[in-house]
């Protein structure tokens, strides 16, 4: 490719609305445009380095057993209705209806259109395993469609779906595909960590996310500073802290007026926060009171709390007249007292403490020497604290280090949520009707592109892994309009190019200098400079953008010299 023949147009300034640097970067180096919110054109560059993307997906799927293939984006409303999703979905569906008044969606994700192929065709345990993929659009309306690619509202993503006779062999799927995945994201050239996820709206057993470690990341996730667990916040599970023993006192209770944050509350009573319970009182979208109950300096991790609600799907802060209408007193709230039939939920730690400080369900005043052992009833007890920096890891008890990340690819083992709503069966050895036990993958193929940049790039611009550069090499004639630099270019990319190097010839007439801040722009792995000096010498200035390395090479040795570089970026 000829830099005259490529619209690649590049920016000095930065665009005030991208707010983050891949962003940013991906604009500038003319990658990628604006359409409308959350909607992108791919440039020529950009869809280059997608495409590279997207073949390494392919050959890792492939190489897992997966068999491409391509489904409608415009899905209908009866197998979501079907599954049980149209009516849970919520706001990211973008629904709507053709001439005949039928509905329809724009798919989110394809788990009701594979599962609806699948049941009218697969039949027998003979057919199975089977895993199908595609790489295709897909349509959220997100809440926040924000930071270009990385969360946008039409986005590209590869999604794969196991199908298995039994558990076993679904876990063996979900083996091949958390394989591929690092296998993906390392030949990307991206430092990633396979993260326990929680299931959310796709429901199902065992998840994990690939996460990118990134400052820009949207996930905050737990890395034990000693072995190799890594959890998303939502997800890392946590053990009891203990409490020191104490003789349980009398329940009391004491005025504490004014005292309706925990930190009046240490302070007026002059207690460590570790003495202290704290509430947090939601109402579901069925408006029953969900009273929440942590440790003073502990946070409630509401995905946690979904969980332990069937059916519930969305959490709002209650309203005053609810908790009051249960017996509780906002800013001053005990489970101690409130009303048979209420949701209480209690975080395993709080039912260790003795002698604690709660509210007690009346303004301005506590309870002390609460021993919720003793003292609570009719509560549910289970992990529902958020996961904070110094927390042990699940596994071996070493401290967690929070790190963020950009969730590129998650991996999920669904069972047979799908197949059972949906009548997709099978028989098996034994002539007996079963459900297919699914899996479903997904990778986002604009995200992992923008992921790449926000983990390698400097003051000048993008610094891309060979694997996924828009062009491996770029030869510059210092001077395009000088015929003999011209010449030798011309020879060294044909030379380049037979060797089957991926490679640029900028042949713009354009100024040295800007030409030069374009290929860091841009961030062609290996730069080819022909400029006076090295046509006086015969050789090629060899220009590494990674580390900025300069060095001249001879003709006779620059293209060894240039596939060895290449293996090494
Ligand atoms: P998130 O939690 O970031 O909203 P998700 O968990 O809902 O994402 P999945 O359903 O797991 O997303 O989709 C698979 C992959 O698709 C994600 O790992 C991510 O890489 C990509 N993806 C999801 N939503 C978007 C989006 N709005 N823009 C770009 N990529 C996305
Ligand atoms: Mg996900």
């Amino acid at each position: 490719m000829r830099a005259t023949n490529l619209y690649a147009p590049t920016l000095r300034q930065t665009p005030a609305d991208a707010e983050i640097l891949s962003h940013q970067l991906m604009l500038r180096a003319g990658m990628m445009r604006k359409s409308a919110n959350g909607m992108y054109h791919f440039l020529p560059l950009g869809w280059r380095t997608i495409r590279k993307i997207e073949q390494i997906i392919r050959e890792e799927m492939d190489a897992a057993g997966g068999q491409e293939m391509c489904m409608p984006i415009l899905q209908p409303a009866e197998y979501w209705q079907e599954s049980g999703r149209w009516a849970v979905y919520g706001a990211e569906m973008m629904r709507m209806k053709d001439r005949h008044g039928h509905e329809y969606c724009l798919g989110p994700t394809h788990e009701e259109m594979i599962t609806s192929l699948v049941r009218d065709e697969v039949r027998s345990y003979k057919q199975l395993p089977l895993m199908l993929y595609q790489i295709q659009d897909k349509f959220r309306d997100e809440r926040r469609p924000r930071f270009g690619l990385m969360r946008s509202r039409e986005f590209i993503m590869k999604d794969l779906y196991s199908f298995d006779k039994d558990v076993e062999g679904m876990n063996l799927s979900y083996r091949k595909m958390y394989d591929a995945y690092t296998a993906i994201f390392s030949r990307c050239g991206l430092e990633f960590r396979p993260v326990e996820a929680d299931n959310g709206a796709i429901g199902g057993g065992h998840s994990h996310e690939f996460t990118v470690l990134a400052d820009a990341g949207e996930s905050s996730i737990a890395c034990c500073t000693k072995c190799d667990y890594a959890a998303s916040d939502e997800k890392a599970e946590l053990a009891p802290v203990e409490a020191p023993d104490e003789e349980p006192r009398e329940l009391e209770k004491v005025a504490t007026p004014g005292t309706n944050t925990i930190e009046s509350l240490v302070s007026f009573l002059n207690i460590p926060i570790e003495k202290t319970i704290k509430a947090v009182a939601y109402e579901t979208e069925q408006n029953a009171l969900v009273l929440v109950f942590v440790r003073g300096d502990h946070e409630v991790n509401e995905v946690k709390v979904l969980h332990q609600l069937e059916g519930v799907l969305e959490l709002r802060m209650a309203e005053e007249e609810t908790i009051r209408a249960a017996g509780g007193c906002p800013g001053f709230m005990s489970p101690i007292g409130i009303k048979k039939g209420t949701h209480i939920l209690v975080d395993p730690t709080v039912m260790n403490m003795k002698n604690a400080v709660s509210g007690a369900n009346e303004t301005d005043f506590h309870y002390k020497n609460v021993n919720p052992s003793r003292d609570f009833k009719d509560v549910v007890v289970a992990d529902l604290r958020l996961v904070r920096e110094g927390d042990p890891c699940p596994h071996c008890g070493a401290p967690v280090k929070m790190t963020r990340g950009i969730e590129v690819g998650q991996v999920f083992a669904l069972g047979t949520k799908y197949s059972a709503a949906m009548g997709a069966t099978f028989l098996n050895e034994q002539g007996k009707e079963k459900p297919l036990v699914m899996g479903c993958y997904g990778i986002g193929v604009g995200r992992t592109m923008a992921a790449a940049i926000e983990q390698s790039n400097d003051e000048h611009g993008i610094i891309w892994s060979r694997s996924i550069a828009p062009f491996e090499v770029v030869v510059v004639p210092v001077n395009g309009k000088n015929e003999e630099q011209l010449r030798y270019a011309e020879e060294v990319y044909g030379e380049l190019k037979k060797a089957g190097v991926d490679v640029l010839l900028d042949d713009r007439p354009e100024r040295p200098g800007v030409k030069f801040k374009d290929c860091d722009l841009i961030g062609y792995p290996l730069r080819l400079t022909i400029g006076p000096k090295t046509l006086e010498e015969g050789t090629l200035e060899v220009k590494i953008r990674k580390t900025g390395e300069m060095f001249h090479e001879t003709r006779e040795n620059y293209l060894g010299k240039v596939q060895e570089l290449l293996k090494t970026l």
